[in-house]
């Protein structure tokens, strides 16, 4: 088995590799795709709270613009760094082309921790990051969107910021905003809906019925704190779940509902009553059916694959499985969904929000949700055939599928000039 440094931007080039192998792509072309377009860093300075001056570091990457606009979201994190941020870019690239919505992929990323910050330096970073960007961002341009520790708040500062300085209101220059701004209904909980959805698909073709389906979630946030609640929902028993301070597990079953609550008013899902306490690495390996990693990259390795019992996983967040525990899990026979599709919900349904907020012309939630049933539908199916006919992994598929598109679009554009 080849021996993978986990580099996330090692891992995004090494998939693009493989699909490309597998697609005999053409070598110009996959050397198009092996850079981004745009790495832009900015260092910038934020007044603090107290009267002090801290100069943060934050990126914004392009991986490619072939398809449309380039699309992704901003993240504040201590760990961030800039091959991480290229890696997303890239993903972010093929999750568009997966689902075939007419946008190139890009990501940002600040190292900070919000958890640090008070509100007010908050948005003063943000408001400053946004400004920085203005050169190369724009809603025909490049769209940021909501990521790990921002949220529609954020969003809201950032159109804010860039509406501030073209002079007039620009609803599309963010998705993931507040509803009261131009934002989407159906928005905050598109990427945990898509994620049900291709469980669902999934769940058919394995032919297993979700009343039997014991759940464990990695990460209570956005994305796995609602697939938690619409997985239970739909008849499934979440078992086990966690953040980053640690997880809760109990075989009879949580309310994903009540461990909301519970968090909301502790701050962690540590500590709630009637459940054991299981650390992050423990949550991985229970006995459980379907897996949904929703916290950060490289939670499944080599290390831990082998103990994995989920018959089923679905990659809510993008990157958590290294290509070494991959090779693993495939052996196992076990079926993972990959982020590029599991999570593409939210881009999905931001793609929405962008078409609204550019013609100010809004959906019900009714009509969102129907779409995106629709769009996830035959992304599953196109993956799941392609998987079948090349006899490969749904990861391999997904890839396939969408380094084919972007590579049409660039062949039929031709390099400039
Ligand atoms: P979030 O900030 O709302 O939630 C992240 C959660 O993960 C938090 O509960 C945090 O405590 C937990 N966490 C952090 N480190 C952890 C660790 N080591 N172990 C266990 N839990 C940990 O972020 P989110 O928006 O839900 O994003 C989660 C993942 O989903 C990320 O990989 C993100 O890129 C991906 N994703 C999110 C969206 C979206 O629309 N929000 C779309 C596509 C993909």
């Amino acid at each position: 088995m080849p021996k993978y440094n986990i580099d996330p931007w090692e891992m995004a080039l090494n998939q693009l590799g493989e699909a490309a192998r597998r697609l005999d792509l053409q070598k110009d072309i996959l050397r198009v795709l092996s850079f981004p377009r745009r790495e832009y860093t900015v260092n910038f300075p934020v007044r603090m709270d107290d009267g002090s001056i801290q100069v943060f570091t934050g990126y914004r990457v392009q991986h490619n613009a072939a398809r449309g606009p380039s699309k992704g979201g901003i993240r504040f994190h201590p760990q961030v760094t800039l091959n991480e941020v290229k890696a997303l870019a890239m993903w972010m690239t093929w999750k568009c082309a997966v689902v075939n919505i007419p946008y190139g992929g890009a990501k940002g990323g600040v190292i900070c921790d919000p958890k640090k910050l008070q509100v007010s330096e908050l948005e003063r970073l943000a408001r400053r990051y946004a400004f920085e960007l203005i050169p190369i961002i724009g809603p025909e341009q490049d769209i940021p969107a909501p990521d790990v520790n921002t949220n529609p708040q954020v969003m809201a500062w950032i159109m804010d910021t860039y509406s501030m300085h073209a002079g007039y209101s620009v609803p599309g220059i963010v998705t993931g905003k507040p509803v009261s701004i131009g934002g989407s209904l159906g928005r905050n909980e598109a990427t945990a809906r898509g994620c049900v959805f291709v469980v669902l698909n999934a769940l058919k073709h394995l032919d297993l019925p979700i009343e039997d389906l014991r759940v464990v979630v990695q990460g209570y946030g956005n994305a796995g704190s609602i697939a938690a609640r619409l997985l239970a929902r739909e008849g499934a028993t979440v078992i086990a779940v966690s953040d980053s301070r640690g997880g809760i597990y109990n075989p009879k079953g949580l309310d994903p509902g009540a461990v909301l609550e519970y968090k909301a008013e502790s701050g962690s899902v540590v500590g709630f009553a009637g459940a054991d306490s299981v650390t992050n690495a423990q949550l991985l390996e229970l006995d459980c059916d379907l897996l949904v990693p929703a916290a950060l990259e490289k939670q499944i390795t080599a290390d831990n694959a082998p103990r994995i019992k989920a018959r089923l996983i679905a990659e809510a967040a993008n990157g958590p499985t290294t290509p070494e525990a991959d090779c693993i899990l495939a052996e196992k026979g076990v079926t993972v969904i990959p982020d590029i599709l599991a999570n593409a919900g939210g881009v999905t349904v931001s793609y929405f929000e962008w078409v609204q907020s550019t013609q100010s012309y809004f959906w019900t939630e009714r009509e969102v949700n129907l779409k995106l049933r629709d769009v996830m539908d035959r992304a599953w199916a196109a993956v799941a055939a392609k998987a079948e006919d090349a006899q490969v992994t749904l990861r391999t598929a997904a890839l396939m599928l969408a380094v084919e598109r972007v590579a049409d679009a660039i062949a039929i554009r031709g390099v400039y000039p």
